[in-house]
C-alpha cells in the first residue's frame, strides 16, 4: 500500500468542522501526524451515526515502540508479539465503547487488527464510531477518541517501556515453542502430542477458557506412548505422542474422549499462556470431519464409501444439493485429502454410523449388493498404507475398529491408558465379519470454474461472517457450522477473503486444481505480504486461515462448479 505522506492538524480540522452535517467526516480520509513516530489513518469515514464504525489505522515505528528485535525477529515471533498487544490494546481499550478493537481469543493467529512488520513497527486497526449527535460532528468528542485516546492506547499498550518485559516475553516463547513442536511431530512419526500437565476440558460448551476448580484432572502420559521433545524455550517436555497410523480413543462416556480428541483438533493453532493447551499440537495438515446432511456436494468421486445408489447415480462424479449424513461426511472426507490433509480426526459423537461400521450381523442381514456404502473400517488401514493419511478415531461404541487400530488409547476418569496390546487379545477372536474393500482408490482432484465463486452482490464486493456459523459470500450465505476447527468470526471473513483473493489473482483459472490453487494461495500468505495479501478488498477485521478451512468454504458454496 502506497503510503501517502501524512498530514498535520487533525485537532485544528475537527475543530473547523465541528458541527457540520456528519458526512463530512469523509473528508478527513487520509494519513495523519500524531506526534513522533505514529500514524493514524482514517481508512474509511461512517456513512452516518448509525453505520457500521469508521475503520482507523494506527502505525507506530519501530523505535517509537521500542521492542527488543528478539521478539520481532522471525514471522512467529512477530504474530506472537502482535497477539500480544492487541489483547494488551483490548484491555486498555475496554472502558471506551466507541473503539472495536478484534483482540480474538485463545487462539494467537495473524490478525488484520495488529500486526508487527519486519522493522519492529506496529499497526493497530479498529472501528472507531465517530460521534455525531443529531448527525451534525462532535469535534471536540472525535478529537479525543482519534488523538488523545488512540496515544493514550499506543502510550499504554504497544511501547515496550509500558509493558512487562517478562510477560511480553513469556507470551512470545510460549507461541514459539507451539509452532515449533508442531513442525517437529512429523520428523517424530507422530501426528499429535498432549504434554504433561496440560489441562484438556474447557469452561463450557460456549466459553473456550480453561475449566477450573478441584475436579480438573491434568494430563498424565500413558508409559507406552510417553515421548520427549525438546522445545526452543521451555527445553525438554514429555507428553504423550500420537503417533501414524490408526489411533483408536475407547473408553466409557464421560470419561473425556471427545475433550482428548477435540485438544488435538485445536491443536493446529498456537494458544495463550494460561490456556492449558499451549503445549498441545496437531500436525498443521489435521482436519476434523463430521456428518453433515444437507450440504452441497459438487462433483466429488466417493465410490470408494459410496456405490449403486438406488437411483443409479454415478458416485464417481457425484453431486447433491442435499447430502445425507453419511454421503456428506464421505464427500468431507475426500475433500479433505484432495486439500491436502493428512490427518483426520473422527469423533463417534458427531459421526455418521453407517459410514463408520456394518457389523457381521448386518452384513449377514443385509447383502453387499443391496447395501451402497463401503463403511471406513475398511479403507482406513489404506488411507494410511497406501496414502499417508493418518485417522485418530473416538470409538467407544463399537469394537470393529480394533482390527484395523494400530494403537489403542483407553481413556479412564481423564487418564490415558495404553490400551493396545488388550485391544489385540480382544480383537484375536473373530467376529465373522469380513472386509468389504481391498484399499482405498484415492482421490480425484477437481478444478473450480472461477466464475461460479463470485464475491460481489448488486454490483460490489461482499464479504462477512456471523460468528463461526455463516459465511456471507456475494450472494450467498455459506453453512460452515459443521468446519469445526474455525476459531471466530473474524476468521471466516479471512475465509471469505480467501476465497476472494483465489479468484482475484488468478490462481482459480479453471485450469489448476483447487489444491494446486490453494498451494499459491499459502505462498502469497507465508510472502513478505502476509497478512496485507487479504487487506485489499475492505478493512474489516480478519484471521489469516488455513487452506483447509478455505477448501471447505468453497466446497460448500451452493454455487460451486466444477469443470470438466
Ligand atoms: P466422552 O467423550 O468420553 O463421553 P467427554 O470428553 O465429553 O467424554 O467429557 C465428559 C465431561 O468430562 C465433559 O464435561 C468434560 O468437560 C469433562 N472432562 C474432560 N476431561 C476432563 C479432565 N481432564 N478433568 C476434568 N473434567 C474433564
Ligand atoms: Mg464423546
Amino acid at each position: 500500500m502506497a503510503r501517502q505522506e501524512p498530514r498535520d492538524g487533525l485537532e485544528r480540522e475537527l475543530e473547523r468542522l465541528d458541527g457540520a452535517p456528519y458526512g463530512r467526516y469523509r473528508g478527513l480520509a487520509g494519513a495523519w501526524r500524531l506526534g513522533a513516530g505514529r500514524t493514524l489513518r482514517l481508512v474509511r469515514a461512517q456513512a452516518d451515526p448509525f453505520a457500521p464504525p469508521g475503520r482507523v489505522t494506527l502505525w507506530i515505528d519501530g523505535r517509537e515502540a521500542g521492542f527488543d528485535p528478539e521478539l520481532w525477529a522471525t514471522p512467529v515471533r512477530r504474530r506472537a508479539l502482535a497477539g500480544y498487544l492487541v489483547r494488551c490494546a483490548a484491555r486498555e481499550a475496554r472502558g471506551e465503547r466507541a473503539y472495536h478493537l478484534d483482540a480474538g481469543g485463545q487462539e494467537v493467529l495473524d490478525r488484520s487488527s495488529c500486526t508487527v512488520g519486519a522493522d519492529g513497527s506496529v499497526t493497530l486497526r479498529l472501528g472507531v464510531a465517530l460521534p455525531g449527535p443529531r448527525r451534525r460532528i462532535d469535534g471536540r468528542e472525535a478529537w479525543r477518541l482519534l488523538g488523545p485516546g488512540l496515544t493514550r492506547l499506543a502510550d499504554r499498550a504497544l511501547r515496550a517501556g509500558a509493558l512487562e518485559a517478562a510477560r511480553v516475553r513469556e507470551f512470545v516463547e510460549t507461541v514459539e515453542d507451539a509452532a515449533a513442536l508442531r513442525a517437529a511431530l512429523p520428523g517424530l512419526g507422530l501426528v499429535g502430542f498432549v504434554a504433561d500437565g496440560a489441562l484438556l476440558p474447557r469452561r463450557s460448551g460456549a466459553d473456550d477458557r480453561p475449566a477450573r476448580g478441584a475436579g480438573v484432572v491434568p494430563f498424565r502420559s500413558p508409559e507406552e506412548l510417553r515421548v520427549t521433545v525438546t522445545l526452543p524455550n521451555a527445553g525438554e517436555v514429555t507428553g504423550m505422542g500420537v503417533p501414524e497410523g490408526v489411533t483408536l480413543i475407547v473408553g466409557g462416556g464421560f470419561h473425556g474422549k471427545s475433550t482428548l480428541l477435540r485438544a488435538l483438533e485445536a491443536g493446529v493453532w498456537d494458544h495463550v499462556p494460561g490456556d492449558g493447551r499451549e503445549r498441545v499440537a496437531a500436525r498443521a495438515d489435521t482436519v476434523k470431519l463430521r456428518a453433515e446432511d444437507g450440504r452441497r456436494v459438487e462433483r466429488v468421486d466417493l465410490h470408494a464409501f459410496v456405490d449403486h445408489l438406488p437411483g443409479g447415480a454415478d458416485t464417481t462424479d457425484f453431486s447433491t444439493d442435499n447430502a445425507s449424513g453419511s454421503t456428506s461426511q464421505a464427500a468431507s472426507l475426500c475433500e479433505a485429502v484432495e486439500a491436502g490433509a493428512r490427518v483426520l480426526l473422527i469423533d463417534e459423537d458427531t459421526a455418521a454410523t453407517n459410514l463408520m461400521i456394518r457389523d457381521a450381523r448386518m452384513q449377514a442381514l443385509v447383502a453387499k449388493e443391496r447395501e451402497p456404502l463401503t463403511p471406513l473400517v475398511d479403507s482406513v488401514r489404506s488411507l494410511h498404507r497406501d496414502h499417508g493419511v493418518s485417522t485418530v478415531l473416538v470409538m467407544g461404541g463399537s469394537g470393529d475398529y480394533l482390527d484395523v487400530a494400530d494403537r489403542v488409547i483407553m481413556m479412564d476418569a481423564y487418564r490415558p491408558t495404553d490400551a493396545t496390546a488388550r485391544a489385540r487379545e480382544v480383537a484375536a477372536v473373530p467376529t465373522g465379519r469380513r472386509a468389504e474393500a481391498e484399499s482405498f482408490p484415492g482421490v480425484v482432484h477437481r478444478r473450480p470454474d472461477p466464475a461460479s465463486l463470485d464475491a460481489t452482490a448488486k454490483g460490489r464486493t461482499r464479504i462477512r461472517s456471523r460468528g463461526t456459523d455463516y459465511l456471507v459470500f456475494g450472494e450467498h450465505e455459506v453453512d460452515l457450522r459443521a468446519v469445526e476447527q474455525l476459531t471466530d468470526g473474524p476468521q471466516v471473513t479471512g475465509v471469505g477473503l480467501a476465497v476472494e483473493l483465489l479468484v482475484r489473482r488468478g490462481h482459480l483459472d479453471g485450469r489448476r486444481t483447487l489444491a494446486q490453487a490453494l498451494d499459491l494461495l499459502e505462498t502469497d500468505l507465508a510472502g513478505p505480504e502476509g497478512v496485507a495479501a487479504l487487506l485489499s478488498v475492505h478493512d474489516e477485521d480478519f484471521a489469516v486461515p488455513r487452506r483447509y478451512e478455505v477448501a471447505a468454504a468453497v466446497n460448500r458454496l451452493r454455487a460451486l462448479r466444477v469443470l470438466r
